[in-house]
């Protein structure tokens, strides 16, 4: 396989071929950072929603689901601290007029200083063989400790000059650690300024600045706002959550890497209100199921990674990132919150309404800390994608590429097609057709030679391929042709669905 940045780019060209992904407003040289799903991707999405919902609300009798709107009265967002602290520190090259994240491009040095000491250990792997211990090595060798402590000074700095709101010396920092824009290669940066990430517009006809609304930087606050809505019309006691999928909407300036970074994208939230106290074991607890929700999908443990928060918000009092081995490297996919009572205190501030929960149980009133699960819908296609996108060298040496898809998240469940385009297969090809199409999102070909339709079909991630051919017309038996193996069995038609309804169960 090709090296990650290249394979990077074939996912991102093979997405838009097969109808995963296209560039928002092509034909007007698009839009940065904001992309449409195709009708594959569109399957695939809704799969994963699917997945998620279920898994969150269907199988949890205490997780209730709402859909609340985009737009929400503006003080929401006074309250929640997106008005005033929503910013990115963001710094200018002046020669490639790039604007760039001063944090992402700290933590790109950081990474890139964590490859050596990645080298250092295969180095060392390889020269010591089986006696090669691991642990020993990161605790001993010079060169490693050398760098451990960079990054420790580096980073140590950079997050007390944050917290301090220190723009002058962040550019500092920059500037001794001889970052360069990636696009023009020059260190000539300009000062380091905060820029907010909401989207503002007007709501009704008259354009003054009290009618400025804020499209939603996140789901969350949708569900605090409706913390007792929920609460009191579904009799809920604590602990209990709500769930919700939607849309959200940040001023990315760092616009790049496909759907890992987009300015409208869509994400998964969870707030589990708890009462206070218990909130940590809560978080290991959502933690661990979080993790095995990705794992169960059929993707492999050992792309995923915890990176455990230690610089906190101010909110929060402990949190936590599931990673995943994005061709890109391990990024954010997922992040588990401990964000105590600071929400909904805020909205009892702001809002003046008592928000709380009677705890029959201690006689008491209290507002309910929260543990919230908060994932990227878009960043979890992109992890699917990535993960399986494959090509194979055949036998015969020629190349397939193959999306090894979990099958239960396929955008197409099963193909149907005809052996030949005559002798009566395409109209017994229909017959099977419309019966499979109300089990599973099915597809009609009956076009090219079946090699050819196999390999299109192997393109979306289609699991099943039914063929129908000669034989069929004698005993009205089909193959089946599972995707990753190539194998194809002989089944009676009448065995179809239930046939591919057991391979589909997640295992
Ligand atoms: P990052 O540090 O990558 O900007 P974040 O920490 O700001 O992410 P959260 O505010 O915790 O992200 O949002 C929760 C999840 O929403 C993230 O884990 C990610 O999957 C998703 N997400 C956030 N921003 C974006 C974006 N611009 N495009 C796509 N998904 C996003």
């Amino acid at each position: 396989m090709a090296n990650n940045e290249d394979l990077f780019k074939k996912i991102i060209a093979h997405a838009k071929e097969y109808g995963f992904v296209f560039q928002s407003s092509e034909i007007y040289d698009g839009l940065s950072a904001v992309y449409d799903y195709g009708q594959y991707g569109v399957e695939l999405k809704n799969n994963i929603k699917d997945y998620w919902w279920k898994s969150m609300v269907q199988y949890h009798e205490n997780i209730l689901g709402i859909d609340s709107a985009i737009f929400m009265h503006p003080t929401i967002w006074k309250a929640s601290g997106h008005v005033d602290a929503f910013n990115d520190p963001m710094i200018d090259n002046k020669d490639s007029r790039k604007r760039y994240r001063a944090d992402v491009l700290v933590e790109d040095h950081i990474a890139k200083i964590e490859a050596k000491i990645q080298k250092e250990v295969t180095k060392a792997a390889k020269r010591f063989g089986d006696s090669f211990d691991k642990e020993q090595f990161l605790t001993t060798n010079q060169r490693v400790l050398d760098n451990k402590e960079r990054i420790n000074t580096i980073s140590k700095r950079f997050y007390s000059s944050l917290d301090k709101d220190d723009l002058e010396d962040i550019k500092l920092l920059i500037e001794e650690l001889g970052i360069v824009c990636p696009v023009s290669g020059s260190k000539n940066w300009t000062e380091v300024r905060q820029f907010n990430l909401m989207f503002a517009t007007k709501i009704g006809s008259v354009s003054d600045d009290s009618n400025e609304i804020y499209l939603r930087p996140e789901t969350a606050q949708g569900i605090f706002v409706n913390y007792l809505n929920v609460q009191k019309s579904g009799r809920m006691k604590i602990p209990f959550g709500i769930a919700q999928i939607g849309k959200a909407f940040r001023n990315e300036i760092v616009a790049r890497q496909f759907i890992f970074r987009m300015r409208e994208f869509e994400q998964m939230e969870m707030q589990f209100f708890v009462k206070p106290g218990e909130e940590l074991k809560w978080f290991e607890y959502w933690k661990d199921k979080r993790l095995n929700w990705h794992t169960a999908m059929g993707i492999p443990a050992d792309k995923y990674r915890f990176h455990d928060h230690e610089r906190l918000a101010h909110y929060a009092n402990a949190a936590s990132d599931i990673e995943f081995d994005f061709p890109i490297g391990f990024k954010e996919l997922e992040g588990i919150h401990s964000r105590t009572d600071f929400d909904l205190k805020a909205h009892q501030e702001y809002s003046g309404r008592k928000i709380q929960y009677f705890d029959p149980e201690i006689n008491e009133s209290y507002v309910p800390y929260v543990v919230e699960t908060s994932i990227g819908l878009d960043r979890t296609f992109l992890a699917v994608l990535s993960h399986s996108y494959n090509e194979e060298t055949l036998e015969d040496g020629s190349v397939r590429a193959v999306m090894n898809i979990p099958p239960f998240l396929a955008p197409i469940k099963a193909a149907v097609l005809p052996l030949t385009k005559k002798d009566g297969l395409p109209e017994k090809a229909r017959e099977i057709m419309e019966v499979l199409k109300y089990d599973y999102m099915c597809q009609y070909d009956e076009k090219d030679a079946i090699g050819k339709r196999y390999r299109r079909q192997d393109a979306i991630g289609t699991p099943y391929c039914i063929t129908i051919d000669h034989q069929t017309l004698d005993d009205n038996t089909v193959t089946i042709r599972e995707r990753d193996s190539m194998k194809q069995d002989r089944i009676a038609i009448d065995q179809i669905s239930e046939v591919i309804r057991n391979r589909l169960k997640i295992a």
